[in-house]
């Protein structure tokens, strides 16, 4: 009996480059060796294992697609691809990477002075420091623009007050990128861990994404140097601008996520027997995991496509609004719809597709709600912006 890989379908190893296949099994033996085998039992106790870092660093995924200060320098679609195989592995594992990488690396490489960069960069690359990203508050998620987080002047120094909350690495990062209202309005500072008034706390008792640290972080009188704000980065465009990063990672993500489901799926019901025969035999079953990996054979080629638009220096944000809806949407369709076909098992953590499903739930909320993208997509097709 001939088995074909869902993505093999139509064949998308056909349009990668050499180079672009290798980092994607590089990635992929990376995560089956160092990942697949714990990620149950880190998602259950609800941690990351801080020791991953590093070896995140060495195989190369930490600012990935950035260029100088010890980073890869690849193409956006290489850096995809090495996002779709740690989502293979888990949501959290790739939110870790994003995070590093896209936001908290990314707002330093595009925005930071000479002096923040070589301060920062080669030792995130490396997985020695952590970064994370802070612009979501308690009062204010999907509308940023609102933000209380407040840095005022005091001399030469900035003094900050405010909280932000779910906060990706947040208790676990040696410095935070903090988006703060200034009399020039919104702008981004460096705060270090261990900067008086600067407080960390991990959000407990989470259901998704639980192989993950999220934090709040509260800053009450945080007094820092000038050279602690990011000089380049002026106006709510600058976050924007970061997040638009990370979200194209989670286009491929999303693909990694759900392919794992329906491979692990496929598996289960050749091998489960009911009334004889293996339930992958009845056409039910069929018609389902057909239609599941037609969904993800779209989802990778839309990825693809946007890959290639960025890498042509062309993608446009609204483009990646319809990457994250469409892909990650489908994605927990498929995770849900996997977890029906292994039954009973489907709940335990024996089995990846339920575990899958509870992450992309904090997948489809952050970086952009669903109904935000789909508004984004709406102003585009209509010129209005109706949320806002
Ligand atoms: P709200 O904005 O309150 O939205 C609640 C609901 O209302 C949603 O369904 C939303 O779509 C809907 N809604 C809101 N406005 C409109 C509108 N105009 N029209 C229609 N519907 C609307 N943030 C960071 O800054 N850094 C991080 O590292 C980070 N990591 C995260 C990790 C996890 C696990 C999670 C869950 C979140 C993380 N976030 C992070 C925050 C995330 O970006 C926000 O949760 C997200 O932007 C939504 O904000 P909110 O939770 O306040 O929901």
């Amino acid at each position: 009996m001939t088995v074909t890989d869902p993505l093999d379908l139509i064949d998308i190893d056909s349009l990668l480059s050499d180079e672009e296949r290798q980092i994607r099994e590089t990635v992929a033996r990376f995560v089956a060796d160092h990942v697949r085998p714990h990620v149950a039992d880190w998602f259950e106790a609800g941690t990351f294992p801080r020791e991953l870092a590093p070896e995140l660093g060495k195989l190369g995924v930490l600012g990935m697609h950035l260029e100088g200060y010890g980073c890869a320098g690849t193409s956006a679609v290489a850096y995809g691809l090495a996002c779709l195989e740690l989502e293979a592995g888990d949501s959290g594992l790739r939110s870790f990477v994003s995070v590093q990488g896209s936001l908290a690396m990314f707002s330093i490489w595009k925005y930071g002075s000479e002096e923040q960069r070589q301060e920062w960069l080669p030792r995130m690359a490396a997985g020695e420091a952590i970064g994370c990203f802070g612009l979501t508050e308690p009062d204010f998620g999907s509308d940023p623009a609102n933000m209380r987080t407040r840095a005022v002047r005091d001399g030469g120094d900035w003094i900050l007050n405010g909280s932000k909350m779910w906060i990706t690495n947040g208790s676990v990062a040696d410095v935070a990128t903090v988006w703060a209202q200034t009399e020039d309005g919104i702008r981004g500072f460096l705060v270090p861990k261990d900067t008086p008034g600067f407080t960390t706390r991990t959000i407990k008792r989470k259901l998704s994404l639980r192989a993950s640290i999220t934090g709040e972080l509260a800053l009450d009188d945080v007094r820092l140097p000038g050279s602690a704000m990011l000089p380049g980065a002026a106006g709510l465009g600058a976050p924007l601008s970061c997040l638009s990063e990370a979200r194209f990672g989670i286009v491929f993500g999303s693909v990694g996520a759900a392919l794992d489901a329906l491979r692990t799926t496929i598996d289960y019901a050749n091998n489960r027997v009911q009334f004889g025969k293996p339930i992958a035999a009845f056409q039910l079953t069929q018609g389902k995991l057909a239609d599941m990996a037609v969904d993800l054979g779209t989802s990778a080629l839309l990825a693809l496509h946007l890959g290639r638009l960025k890498d042509a220096g062309r993608i446009k944000p609204h483009q990646i609004s319809v990457g994250k809806l469409n892909n990650v949407r489908r994605a927990l369709a498929i995770a849900r719809e996997c977890r029906g076909i292994l039954g009973g098992s489907g709940i335990t953590l024996e089995y990846s597709p339920l575990r899958h499903a509870n992450n992309l739930e904090s997948v489809v909320t952050y970086e952009g709600t669903s109904e935000i993208h789909t508004l984004v997509i709406g102003q585009t097709l209509t010129g209005h912006a109706a949320y806002r």
